[in-house]
Parts: C-alpha cells; sequence; structure tokens
C-alpha cells in the first residue's frame, strides 16, 4: 500500500536544525524510507507497536532494557513500536 505518512511522496517535510536556526526541509520519509510503499498490513503493526509500548512502560522498562532482554538493537525495539515490524527480527523469523 501507498505510505500513509508521505502518501507515497517519498519524502516528508521535517524540522532540522541547522547553525542554531531551525527551518523545514524535505527529508526521506523515516516510515516507507524513501520508498514510497509500506506493507498492506501496516495499520496493524501500527496497533501492535503501540500495544507494545503500552505494555513496556507498564512494566517499567526502558527502550534499552527492551532491547537487551530480547536481543535486539534499540532502534529494532523502537521500530517495532512505530509500526515498523518489517524493520525487525520479528519480521525475519515468519
Ligand atoms: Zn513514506
Amino acid at each position: 500500500m501507498i505510505c500513509p505518512d508521505c502518501n507515497g511522496e517519498k519524502e516528508v517535510a521535517a524540522l532540522v536544525h541547522i547553525d542554531g536556526s531551525c527551518k523545514m526541509e524535505m527529508c526521506k520519509c523515516f516510515i516507507c524510507e524513501g520508498s514510497g510503499e509500506v506493507p498492506d498490513e501496516f495499520y496493524r503493526y501500527k496497533e501492535e507497536g503501540i500495544k507494545h509500548r503500552v505494555e513496556r512502560t507498564n512494566r517499567g522498562e526502558t527502550l534499552g532494557q527492551c532491547a537487551k532482554r530480547l536481543g535486539w538493537r534499540v532502534s529494532e525495539v523502537s521500530a517495532l513500536e512505530r509500526g515498523k515490524k518489517w524493520k525487525t527480527p520479528l519480521w525475519r523469523e515468519t
């Protein structure tokens, strides 16, 4: 499906900091990473990610602690919680 974040444009306007000031610049879309597309089940993954983050914070567990427990990188746990399941080891297993 078309990436809902950038609408398939592959880029999103993001606030960037240059020399102490901020300005809007077009950056590579964080969700689809410039491909313009995400898996068809993106919304389901996003819901799972939110659920995961809620359960983790309810346990009082940080991203770093969770990553260590799972044997993942922090960036992978973070990706899961942002709905980018296809960027995690979970995706590679299935
Ligand atoms: Zn995108």
